[in-house]
C-alpha cells in the first residue's frame, strides 16, 4: 500500500527527529558547541519528564546544549520534526513553495512561516548555490553549519 513519506518517524516524533539530525550533524558523536569537547565520555544526556528532547550536558564546560545550537534550528520554538517536514516539502517541490503554503501546511503564523522559509533558503544558498539575487549567503558571516543536503531527503 502506498505510504506518505511524511509518515517516516523523523517527520512524526521529536525523539526520532533529533536522532535523525544528530546522526547527520554529529556522525562521530555529540560535539559541545560551547567548548568543542567531543569526548563522548564527558558528555551526558539529560533525561527527565520535563527535560527538553535532545538535551545534553558537557562535563568539560558544564553547559547544556542540543544539536540545534549552531544550526538553522537554533532560536526556534518550532518542533524539530516540523522543521524536517518543511525542509522536505521545500526540497521536494520542483517549483518551490510559498511562505503562504507553509503557513497553511503548519497552521502557524505568517511570521513563523516566513522565519522558517527564510532560514531554509539561506541554508540552501550557503551550499554555494547562488540565491535568486546572486548572493551566496556567506556575506552574513553566519556560523550556522547545517548544510542543506545533510537534512534533505
Ligand atoms: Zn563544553
Amino acid at each position: 500500500m502506498a505510504k506518505s513519506v511524511l509518515s517516516a518517524p523523523h517527520f512524526q516524533t521529536e525523539e526520532a527527529a533529533f536522532a535523525y539530525v544528530e546522526a547527520r550533524l554529529w556522525p562521530h558523536g555529540p560535539t559541545c558547541p560551547h567548548c568543542g569537547n567531543v569526548d563522548g565520555a564527558r558528555i551526558g544526556r539529560l533525561q527527565g519528564k520535563t527535560t527538553r528532547t535532545g538535551l545534553r550536558k558537557c562535563y568539560a564546560c558544564r553547559k547544556p546544549f542540543t544539536v540545534r545550537i549552531g544550526s538553522i534550528f537554533e532560536d526556534s520554538h518550532l518542533a524539530l520534526h516540523l522543521w524536517l517536514q518543511v525542509i522536505h516539502l521545500m526540497c521536494a517541490s520542483k517549483k518551490g513553495i510559498s511562505t503562504r503554503q507553509i503557513q497553511r501546511f503548519l497552521s502557524c503564523s505568517m511570521k513563523t512561516a516566513w522565519h522558517l522559509t527564510h532560514r531554509i533558503r539561506e541554508a540552501m544558498a550557503e551550499r554555494g548555490r547562488p540565491a535568486a539575487d546572486g548572493r551566496t549567503g556567506r556575506h552574513r558571516g553566519s556560523r550556522r553549519n547545517l548544510h542543506w543536503r545533510q537534512v534533505g531527503p
